[in-house]
């Protein structure tokens, strides 16, 4: 697991966290700010839409939105005393009353420095926050190779995100069919056949070249009109590490820049597939490894973080589904502490001020630490030298892995001693 998927966990779970977020009036504001700008613009900006607030009808709407503005202001002031600029990669800032009640004001602010650039200022009242501009900052960057091609012309491109990029285009020479009978017909259509072999050659060359160059290949898209492309395909004449890459093989009605936008979008489909193809084959493994009784899979949070703990785990599967804490409870008395993995921590703080301490029969036990349980599993794993996936619950295999083994599974490199 490299240290950006950890990043992309945390970064996804707080714009969820986020999401849930309502105002009762339009008095959620989010900030977006782009790394070129001067943060004392930033206030003056917030300052004039103070003003503005001013005007706003509701009462308590008008004094959220002026409490959250100043809020805010105060945050850029402290933070510009040591910044002129925001961070590299700009930021966004998030406040508003999220009491969701009229009665109660709980001003909150929470800001972000994303892991791509900002490219849009942005202030916004609203109900909600407004997260798509970081939202799609969590779609997978990996590039994707599309080949569109037919007997005249052939197109390869790249794809990263939303940036298209044409590579390079080939020509064919191939003249169309002839009505000529006879010899001469013969001979044309050796001339032809010829012409064609040379033409998939060069394709086959190009795509080789500019595809396995590529070290974060994700997958190759075929496009086309008509039957060329199928025949190129299986001409073998793709090296296989370009060949294993490709995920789908569509009809399109052009071939060149267009042709590639065609099979860009029909991508998020297939490529869509292609996760789901992934994650249910590694819930395979490991239901395969499970069944063969080799010890070589577990599951279960306490039997997973004991073979983490030893080196043992190879790859460790999480449900995206797991919503649960690591909670430590420390005792006021005798210092004895106490982990434990709940769902509810509002609950379990309600529920240990009458718990008696297991170390000294007090009843004085407080929460000292919650920590999101797959997070801390993650730098586990990080720690111990084992990979991660995680498994949506779109798939029966993923509600299997959520439901029948509570989120978690692992394949090991060795059985652990009990
Ligand atoms: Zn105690």
């Amino acid at each position: 697991m490299s240290v950006d998927s950890k990043a992309r966990y945390q970064f996804k779970r707080m714009l969820e966290d986020l999401a849930s977020k309502r105002g009762r009036g339009t008095e959620l504001i989010s900030v977006y700010i782009t790394p070129d700008f001067e943060i004392v613009k930033v206030i003056q900006q917030l300052r004039n839409e103070q003003g503005t607030a001013a005007n706003i009808k509701s009462k308590t709407t008008r004094k959220n939105v002026i409490s959250a503005l100043e809020r805010i202001v105060q945050f850029l002031r402290t933070y510009a005393d040591t910044h002129r600029r925001p961070p590299s990669n700009g930021m966004a800032i998030f406040c508003g009353n999220v009491a969701g009640r009229e009665d109660i004001a709980d001003i909150k602010l929470y800001w972000v420095e994303p892991p791509e650039q900002i490219t849009i200022r942005m202030y916004r009242c609203d109900q909600e926050f407004v997260l798509d501009p970081l939202r799609e900052m969590l779609q997978v960057k990996e590039t994707v190779g599309v080949l569109v091609m037919d007997r005249r012309e052939a197109t390869l491109a790249t794809l990263r995100g939303k940036r298209i990029d044409i590579v390079r285009k080939l020509t064919s020479g191939v003249p169309g069919k002839h009505g000529k009978g006879g010899q001469s017909a013969r001979r044309f259509e050796r001339l032809i056949e010829i012409a064609a072999h040379d033409y998939a050659k060069r394709v086959a060359e190009a795509a080789n070249e500019i595809f396995s160059q590529i070290s974060d290949l994700r997958a190759v898209i075929v496009g086309g009109p008509g039957p060329t492309k199928d025949e190129f395909l299986k001409s073998e004449l793709l090296q296989d590490r370009v060949k294993n890459k490709i995920a789908g093989v569509l009809d399109t009605g052009y071939t060149d820049e267009q042709g590639v936008k065609e099979v860009v979008n029909k991508s998020g489909e297939i490529l869509a597939d292609l996760d789901i193809l992934k994650e249910k084959s590694l819930i395979q493994r490991f239901m395969e490894e499970l069944v063969a009784g080799r010890g070589l899979a577990t599951y279960g949070e306490r039997e997973i973080r004991h073979s983490l703990e030893l080196g043992a785990v190879e790859l460790l599967l999480i449900s995206e589904g797991i919503r649960k804490n690591r909670v430590t409870a420390k005792c006021q008395s005798c210092g004895h502490e106490l982990q434990e993995t709940v769902e509810d921590v509002e609950k379990f703080k309600k529920q240990l001020s009458a718990r008696e301490c297991p170390s000294c029969g007090e009843t004085r036990l407080s929460l000292v630490e919650s920590k999101d349980v797959v997070q801390e599993l993650l730098e586990l794993a990080d720690q111990f030298g084992a990979g991660a996936e995680f498994i949506s619950t779109e798939t029966e295999e993923g509600k299997q892995l959520l439901i029948a083994f509570k989120g978690l599974a692992a394949l090991l490199r060795f059985r652990p001693a009990a």
